[in-house]
């Protein structure tokens, strides 16, 4: 199996959510559905998604507002899909950091093609960042598999987010190194994250659920309190 992106949908009409997600779950994403764009800002820190489908007319915000507050602190792929067809919409949003904008109504092949798309982007940057790495790296019975992107525990996908597969990524290129909290959300999250480190911890608590066996007494990845992260010093 591969590994499943998350997809946050930012929508308030309860048809088009349903039919995206309904589209997005058949075609093997993992979805998360937010009505509104305080519910929004709470999912996209509690459950770090891979990619937001964004929605510009909300109840309570202006999707635009949404679009600022992630970009102030991270480079997470935003799709708008919006009944805003001026050419003015279009190119503010974009400014803004969006990076694609699907005008309603949309097809479902369009739309995937564009997931895909800019999911490949985000891809594309993990081989050519500071994350890059070929091969394979183990330590006990933990092995990441850096032309795959996939992470085992004793032979079993242990099936990691991409954000949750770059910091162990991270970690096991510097392994037996204290890789900083700022550091890590830098490089992760881009050089405009905020020094705010509860997105890095749901991701940690989130990683050591799937791969320690007591993720209160880690194995791999130790804390070093008030500083980071290290991973137990490989094998190769
Ligand atoms: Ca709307």
């Amino acid at each position: 199996m591969k590994l499943k992106d998350k997809v946050l949908i930012i929508e308030d009409e309860q048809n088009i959510s349903n039919f995206i997600s309904a589209v997005l779950t058949a075609n093997g994403f993992d979805v998360l559905v937010a009505g509104n764009g305080t519910q929004a800002l709470s999912l996209i820190t509690s459950h770090c998604p891979d990619l937001i489908i964004l929605d510009l007319g909300l109840p309570d915000m202006d999707g635009l507002d949404i679009l600022r507050e992630v970009r102030s602190w991270s480079n997470l792929p935003v799709i708008v899909v919006s009944a805003r067809t001026h050419e003015q919409d279009k190119v503010l949003a974009l400014d803004i950091g969006a990076d694609d904008y699907i005008e309603k109504p949309f097809g479902t092949s369009e739309l995937l093609a564009r997931i895909r798309t800019a999911i490949r982007h985000t891809r594309t940057s993990l081989d050519n960042d500071s994350i890059a790495r070929s091969g394979k790296f183990s330590v006990g019975g933990l092995t990441i598999d850096y032309d795959k992107h996939r992470v085992f525990v004793d032979g079993e996908d242990v099936h990691l987010t991409l954000n949750e597969f770059k910091i162990v990524a991270l970690l096991g290129k510097y392994a037996g190194k204290v890789l900083t909290y700022d550091f890590l959300i830098r490089e992760i999250w881009g050089p405009k994250a905020k020094a705010d480190n509860q997105i890095l911890r749901v991701n940690m608590a989130n990683i050591r659920r799937k791969i320690e066996e007591n993720p209160a007494d880690p194995r791999y990845i130790f804390t070093e309190i008030g500083v980071g992260y290290r991973m137990l010093d490989g094998e190769s």
